[in-house]
């Protein structure tokens, strides 16, 4: 559906965009907003095959993964440092680079002409020559100043590519992290799987809050964020520095444990689980406790042949089986 020149089409699919996040329980904000409203007037076959494929795996869709297909279709950071940063940074350089030669080969013919005119001043026969040296050395002196000044300018700028560009891979690094949690979100966890070896044994566990909308229910929304948080922080204490762990949706957490097989993950998702039934929360409106909080955990291994979707399928199918059990407990696939 082409909505870019169609005033009443894009009002329908604006309506509809409205509706459909409103189905899901996602604010109407601008993030949100327009990738619903691309999906919604299928502009782009990817974020549609994107989005689905989350639908039909989890059966709704959130804040947290929809700032991540933003991420993943409209951010425009990646394109713009190698598209133009980059290219530009070096033909800076290079520029730089031929105008400094130029300004050494100046200053070797300067030598030399003063070289002449030291012997010109020896002699009283060539003294016609004089003036011409003189307006030689003048007119290099001049040339060698604006290629001086060119250089400071170029320096200059190149400076600032340099400055944009580590303040767009900060913003990048900022882009792979979940703002509640400072856990690194699905985009960060998909660049962190590019990291692992894929001939090693690694594994998976999927971690998920039992119940969690009770305390959002009977406590409010902030207080739902603040024991994600808690729970977020609690997984963080845990990790080795080859783990790492994502929030991949409202209050479901992946954690990849590199090099491990799913023997060591399930007593890892067990520390978790133990941990995280002996928090004890406070709610700082009233100082009442909360209810104790429990996880159900789903693990998963990572072997030569696999491929992490197929991991975190079979983690995710682990986890039912955990909620099924009663919760609180850890299932190993
Ligand atoms: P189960 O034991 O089966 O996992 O039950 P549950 O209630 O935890 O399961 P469900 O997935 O149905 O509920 C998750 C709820 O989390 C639904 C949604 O409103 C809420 N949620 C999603 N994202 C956030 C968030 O960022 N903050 C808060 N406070 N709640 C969120
Ligand atoms: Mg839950
Ligand atoms: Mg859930």
């Amino acid at each position: 559906m082409n909505t870019q020149d169609n005033y009443p089409c894009a009002v329908k699919v604006s309506e509809q965009t409205i509706k459909f996040l409103s189905q899901y329980e996602v604010a109407p904000t601008p993030i949100n907003f327009s990738v619903i409203y691309h999906y919604l007037s299928k502009s782009n076959e990817l974020l549609n095959q994107y989005i689905d494929e989350y639908i039909s795996w989890h059966g709704s869709l959130d804040a947290v993964f929809i700032e991540s297909a933003f991420l993943e279709f409209f951010s425009t950071t990646d394109q713009l440092e190698r598209s133009l940063l980059t290219p530009f940074e070096q033909t800076l350089s290079s520029t730089m680079e031929k105008l400094q030669t130029q300004v050494d080969n100046g200053n070797e013919i300067a030598s030399n002409l003063q070289r002449a005119d030291n012997v010109l001043a020896k002699s009283t026969r060539q003294a016609s020559f004089k003036p011409v040296l003189k307006f030689i050395n003048a007119t290099l002196a001049h040339s060698q100043h604006q290629h001086q000044e060119l250089n400071k300018e170029l320096a200059e700028t190149y400076q600032q590519v340099k400055q944009l560009k580590s303040q767009l891979k900060a913003s990048r690094d900022e882009a792979m992290l979940d703002a509640l949690t400072g856990l690194y979100n699905r985009r960060g966890c998909d660049e962190k799987l590019k990291e692992l070896s894929k001939e090693s044994t690694h594994a998976s566990c999927l971690i998920d809050i039992d119940h969690f909308k009770n305390i959002n229910d009977s406590f409010g929304h902030a207080v739902g964020d603040q024991v994600i948080q808690k729970v977020a922080a609690t997984i963080k204490e845990h990790l080795s520095s080859t783990d790492f762990a994502v929030r991949q949706g409202g209050e479901e957490f992946i954690v990849v444990l590199a090099n491990q097989t799913k023997k060591d993950a399930k007593s890892f998702a067990e520390t978790i689980r133990i941990a995280i039934t002996k928090l004890r929360l406070k709610q700082k409106k009233t100082n009442a406790y909360l209810p104790p909080i429990s996880v159900s955990v789903g693990v998963a291994e990572y072997q030569e042949s696999s491929t992490w979707k197929s991991v975190f399928e079979k983690a995710d199918s682990a986890l039912y089986q955990a909620k099924n059990a009663g919760r609180n407990c850890c299932i190993v696939m």
